[in-house]
């Protein structure tokens, strides 16, 4: 290259500019960002509906990876896989998390398979919010769930579902008729708890299985999806058992609990020491301890969460982490994507809109409107006279859009 330089040289500075690019130069930036009028390459961020899904992709997304504990910044567990051939998977669905979703503004009715790991808050606690804030906005399929059965029927994800059902009776009561009834309807498929590497999903070659996880009681269990040679784990809640280890090789990404440190335990919520200590490394896994897990399954990709990620508790962590695991790691916050290939796994942040509506309607099914209940001719005996101003509005909307409708007070 010098003896090159110095010979373009002898041409003159434009001579020279102009062979300095048909050449290219080691010491200039490889990226044609330079433009002041061109758009740069997206390198860092992911902005929601802006990406094509290749067909041989899967596209992973934090939507809670917190603490049981409540705070803005991080949703308890929620992650969404979206693959290549269109389909879509949450796996739990923490308190908190339906708001990130929403970000996505993904319809509804692709969002309609649910895949719990145990029955903790932290991981189920919006399910209310995705069943009737889903139907609201817009599902007109059934909602399916997967979750594990328990030691006994009440502790089993049946139950749950059933009885969470009737805790929202006037909720859906009031809906049916309004809203279509098909969205209204809940699929659960609860599973053994027990089985090892059983396949409880297998469609549209997505094979999805469970194995036990160990917390706090019997009943929770942790995930693996396959689909087109890609191998995804999440962990759910678990101390570190040898069935992840077991069936969680091979894996490309796996997402694992980490919890806090003890330290911060103490520090930060005042924990007696001993409660920190079963807490912190008995209850879930210390970052030291999933660093091990890491080490033992090898993927190209480990993803901590259940902790709560900040400036000052993140180096503690991950200082934990890397004294047992020297590999590929990410430090998951909510809003989080990892993009999945077999040849390249690349994470970046999410920038969001906040003020998001609900996805446009992508399905319109017809309502059934004779099995519509109201209120009582009690209730309605309340009713103020503003037909004046409602009929106002009737007039305006029907000149509009050429129309005809006068719904009754209760419609
Ligand atoms: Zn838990
Ligand atoms: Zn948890």
């Amino acid at each position: 290259m010098k003896k090159a330089y110095i010979y373009i040289f002898s041409f003159g500075f434009i001579t020279a500019s102009v062979l300095f690019v048909l050449m290219g130069n080691s010491n200039e930036p490889q990226n044609d960002v330079q433009s002041p009028v061109k758009a740069n390459p997206n390198r860092d961020t992911y902005y929601p509906m802006t990406e094509d899904l290749n067909p041989d992709e899967m596209r992973i997304t934090s939507l809670g990876t917190g603490m049981p504990n409540q705070r803005p910044s991080q949703a308890a567990a929620c992650f969404l896989v979206e693959l290549g051939n269109g389909d879509k998977f949450l796996f739990d669905i923490g308190s908190g998390s339906t708001e990130n979703l929403a970000a996505l503004q993904i319809p509804y009715d692709y969002l309609d398979k649910l895949f719990i790991g145990h029955l903790h808050t932290d991981h189920f606690g919006d399910f209310g919010a995705l069943y009737v804030g889903g139907l609201i906005s817009g599902r007109t399929v059934p909602l399916r769930i997967w979750g594990p059965s328990g030691d006994r029927p009440e502790r089993g994800t049946k139950y749950a579902i059933e009885h969470w059902r009737k805790a929202l009776s006037w909720d859906v009561d009031g809906r049916a008729g309004r809203l279509p009834a098909s969205g209204q309807v809940l699929e659960v498929h609860e599973f053994d708890y027990q089985g090892e590497n059983q396949v409880i999903f297998e469609e549209n070659d997505v094979v999805i299985r469970s194995f036990p996880a160990i917390h706090i009681l019997d009943g929770p269990v942790s995930f693996s999806l396959e689909w087109n040679g890609l191998k995804f784990v999440f962990s759910s809640d678990t101390y570190p058992n040898k069935w992840l280890v077991e069936y969680a090789q091979n894996a490309d990404v796996i997402i694992h609990e980490c919890f806090i440190t003890v330290d911060d335990l103490v520090e930060k919520m005042n924990f007696p020491i001993a409660r920190a200590l079963n807490v912190g490394t008995q209850i879930h896994t210390a970052p030291a301890a999933f660093g091990k897990v890491m080490s033992m399954t090898k993927p190209r990709m480990a993803i901590a969460y259940h902790f709560f990620n900040d400036f000052n508790t993140a180096p503690g962590v991950y200082e934990e982490i890397r004294s047992t695991y020297d590999g590929p790691l990410s430090m998951a916050r909510d809003m989080m994507v990892w993009n999945v290939t077999k040849e390249d796994i690349t994470v970046r942040e999410i920038v969001f809109q906040e003020s998001v509506w609900s996805p446009p309607l992508i399905n319109y099914v017809e309502v059934d409107r004779s099995i519509m209940e109201t209120e009582s001719e009690w209730n309605l005996s309340g009713t103020l006279d503003v037909k004046e101003v409602i009929d106002k509005i009737y007039r305006i909307t029907n000149e509009k859009y050429g129309t005809d409708i006068k719904p009754d007070v209760s419609n």
